[in-house]
């Protein structure tokens, strides 16, 4: 691929440009509750303060399109921020039509807009339309994990089958004259992640029309793990030019995401570099150094003096495993419960089991779907109840939060003796 990967630029509102020969922009997305105003306009300040360039706000129910376009009032009146809102809308064609007026950029995943594929095609050459209307841009987003059924039967779970779902969505925005648009196909799994990417950029090369691409690594989890997992996937992609815009998602308070993707963004472009600790960016620098070498098996072992920092890095390249994998989402507006300091007591419960990989999901809307190949899962479910899951198949349902750790203990101590 070659290091100059040209793409479309497109616009987000009237002043962030996305695309190549434009600096790397960086997004993050807040955790807070949508229909909670106050909380979610005081994050998106924090946000912006911080140097975020976009933020995106879950949408999961109509009842919460007038919260969305009251904090997008006042982030513009009361507080002067510009920085464009993205709604992220899961599974209805219905709350993505009422956003389009509402912010400047709608992530959708198309083939989750219907379970017939015919009129999901249909639903989104009309949502096309109206962004059209509007001048929005949108981001098509789909997850390793989450793929339509149609998609996964014709060609497994694979990088090749995500790329191939976004290209027919890319093709209906080209048919529609619609080019305000960027293409996103996260996954946990670097390896899956950064060859989906590479799938995609290839296809749309040969498609002759390429759109920039969000970049990141979904439930990366949080801590140096978390941000190791997404540099090494990250850079291995921006050093090949792949990559315009990026999120890097932490388990953690989304401001903290935002100097380790600066960090990224003014490596491979001309953004501005953050200011960060010695040690964090020591981390970050082996990361980004080894990541390719590891992700494309040119090396197979890296000069690194601190075990603990070439454990982790040959951990995120998947090139040797020395503790559990996780997998925990961001948490959104969706999340149920303390997902971070849950996420952080599973870590310390279960870290003796090797070869396994456990994930932690805010909520049991999309949790179980993108949890991927994990082999347990801790879905919360709301109300204090949690859904425990191995494999895709919940195994214990509705239990309380406060034994639910325990009952994950039991359930791997129990598969593995
Ligand atoms: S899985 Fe996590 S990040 Fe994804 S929608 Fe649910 S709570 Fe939000």
């Amino acid at each position: 691929m070659s290091k100059e990967l040209k793409t479309r630029t497109i616009h987000v509102g009237n002043d962030v440009l996305i695309g190549s020969g434009h600096p790397i922009v960086v997004q993050t997305m807040c955790n807070t509750h949508t229909a909670d105003i106050d909380a979610t306009t005081a994050q998106c300040v924090r946000l912006a303060k911080a140097g975020a360039q976009l933020i995106r706000i879950t949408v999961p129910s109509m009842s919460d399109v007038p919260a969305l376009k009251e904090i997008h009032r006042r982030l513009r009146e009361e507080h002067g921020i510009q920085v464009p809102l993205v709604a992220d809308i899961h599974f209805s064609a219905e709350i993505a039509m009422a956003v389009v007026p509402v912010v400047e950029k709608i992530r959708i995943n198309p083939g989750n807009f219907h379970p017939d594929h015919a009129k999901a095609r249909l639903l989104f050459a009309q949502f096309l339309e109206e962004c059209k209307k509007y001048d929005r841009a949108i981001r098509i987003g789909l997850n390793h994990g989450s793929l339509g059924k149609y998609i996964v039967e014709k060609y497994g779970n694979t990088p090749k089958a995500m790329a191939l779902a976004a290209m027919e969505w890319v093709q209906m925005c080209l048919d529609a004259h619609f080019y305000n648009v960027v293409v996103s196909l996260k996954a946990s799994n670097t390896v899956v992640m950064v060859e989906a990417y590479r799938e995609l950029a290839r296809m749309m090369l040969e498609n002759g029309e390429v759109f920039p691409l969000h970049v990141g690594v979904t439930e990366a989890g949080n801590g140096d793990s978390g941000r190791i997992k997404s540099c090494v996937a990250i850079s291995t992609l921006l050093e090949e030019g792949i990559g315009n815009t990026i999120r890097v998602s932490l388990t953690e308070d989304p401001a903290k995401e935002i100097p380790v993707a600066q960090y990224l963004a003014a490596r491979y472009s001309s953004a501005a570099a953050p200011v960060l600790k010695e040690r964090e960016e020591a981390v970050l620098k082996a990361s980004c150094d080894y990541g390719a070498p590891l992700l494309n098996h040119e090396v197979d072992d890296i000069p690194l003096a601190d075990q603990y920092l070439k454990d982790e890095i040959l951990q995120a390249c998947r090139r040797r495993f020395y503790k559990p994998e996780y997998i925990a989402c961001p948490g959104c507006g969706r999340t149920m419960y303390d997902l971070e300091n849950t996420f952080n007591k599973v870590k310390e419960r279960t870290s003796h089991f090797k070869d396994v990989v456990i994930a932690v999901m805010g909520c049991i809307v999309n949790g179980p779907g993108e949890m991927a190949d994990a082999d347990y899962g801790y879905v919360g479910e709301g109300a204090g109840k949690v859904t425990l899951y191995r494999k895709k198949e919940p195994v214990l349902r509705h239990i309380s939060e406060n034994e639910a750790v325990d009952r994950l203990v039991e359930l791997i101590e129990k598969d593995r003796a």
